[in-house]
């Protein structure tokens, strides 16, 4: 079979349910004058095969290092810690060379500006063939043009612009651009950090409908990153939210929409704006200083439902079904929720500097 041919191969009933992607445990720090920030503080989490898991969490939660980290793709000087196991391999103990060799052919990641991504200088048809005789020895220039003009005609751009330069595309072809090279050499798994940020709305439903159509054509796992709650609900499987670097809540995306158990959670759900929007809600207070954060539960000092415990202890990660994990002391576990542990926390009102 050429590689071309499982472009489209439907996916199997059975693909959904097995494991492409397992971390645990997994920490990013950078070292700064101040101290390390500790962006990602020990988080989990498995993906199973063409499942879209929905990351979500206000700027500076630790979304984006959280993917480059699983992508290999962190910055000199950052540190990392647990374990990613992909394919039944260890990432973590890949060097940056074989991060290479995974990229493309395994692990894909869109990124939010296209433009700074492709290059200008370079026709369309020569960033797929750079993408591909990197990644598939002996490839020629027929197949290449073959394979090349399938994802694009899934991404709804004509073979025309083939020969085309990037700056000759509208911001939305740029980024269907992006995607169709991330997709042109099928990886098992894509992080996609904010596909949709800079386009407007037309452009961004038709993006999202290409991601969800992912799953269906290209049994791809998908990380998809975002600020956005409607972006999630309307594309992913299941939500994860973080939040100062860890993930307080994880489970069906539906379910968490109608009866979120994480208080972050139920504050960014009433945060967004929709149609039947009343009066515009927002979190006081802003997201922790991560070389410092908060003892205990991180979300405490902004928390409206916080106890005596969330200052004092990390709350304990623990399923509140199935396939839902929520750490917040609200949800147990019950043995250490003396009289004097769920004693309301009385809060600091943030001041306008918090605030900023
Ligand atoms: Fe709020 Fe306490 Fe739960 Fe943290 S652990 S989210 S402070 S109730």
């Amino acid at each position: 079979m050429k590689p071309s041919d499982s472009l489209m191969n439907p996916r199997s009933d059975s693909a959904q349910s097995e494991t492409v992607l397992s971390v645990r445990d997994l920490r990013v720090w950078y070292g700064t004058e101040r101290g390390a920030v500790r962006a990602v503080d020990g988080v989990s989490f498995d993906l199973r095969r063409g499942e879209t898991l929905g990351l979500v969490g206000e700027s500076g939660s630790g979304k984006s290092t959280l993917g480059r980290g699983l992508t290999g793709l962190l910055p000199v000087g950052s540190q990392t810690d647990g374990e990613v196991i992909f394919e039944g391999e260890d990432l973590q103990k890949k060097s940056p060379k074989e991060m290479r060799k995974y990229r493309g052919p395994r692990l894909g990641m869109i990124f939010q500006e296209p433009m700074t991504r492709l290059n200008p200088l370079m026709r369309i048809s020569e960033h797929f063939e750079e993408a591909l005789r990197v990644h598939v020895p002996g490839v020629d220039k027929a197949e290449i043009r073959h394979q090349a003009l399938e994802v694009l005609r899934l991404m709804g751009i004509p073979p025309t612009r083939y020969r085309s330069y990037p700056h000759e595309f509208s911001g939305g072809m740029r980024q269907r651009l992006m995607i169709a090279l991330a997709l042109v050499l099928k990886p098992a798994f894509i992080v996609a950090d904010e596909p949709t940020t800079a386009l407007d709305v037309i452009v961004e439903a038709q993006i999202l409908s290409i991601l969800r159509d992912l799953r269906r054509e290209f049994e791809t796992s998908l990380l998809l990153i975002t600020h956005n709650l409607g972006i999630i609900a309307e594309t992913c499987d299941r939500v994860a939210v973080m939040y100062a670097g860890k993930i307080v809540e994880i489970g069906d995306a539906d379910e968490v929409f109608r009866s979120p158990r994480h208080p972050y959670t139920a504050a960014l759900l009433r945060a967004t704006i929709s149609l039947s929007t009343t009066g515009l809600h927002s979190i006081p207070g802003a997201p922790p200083d991560l070389i410092d954060p908060p003892k205990a539960c991180r979300f405490h000092p902004r928390c409206e439902k916080a106890m005596h415990i969330c200052a004092d202890k990390d709350p304990i990660s623990t399923s509140v079904g199935p396939t839902r994990r929520v750490e917040c002391w609200l949800n147990g576990p019950d043995e250490f929720m003396t009289p004097e542990a769920s004693i309301p926390l009385t809060r600091e009102e943030p001041r306008v500097a918090d605030e900023a």
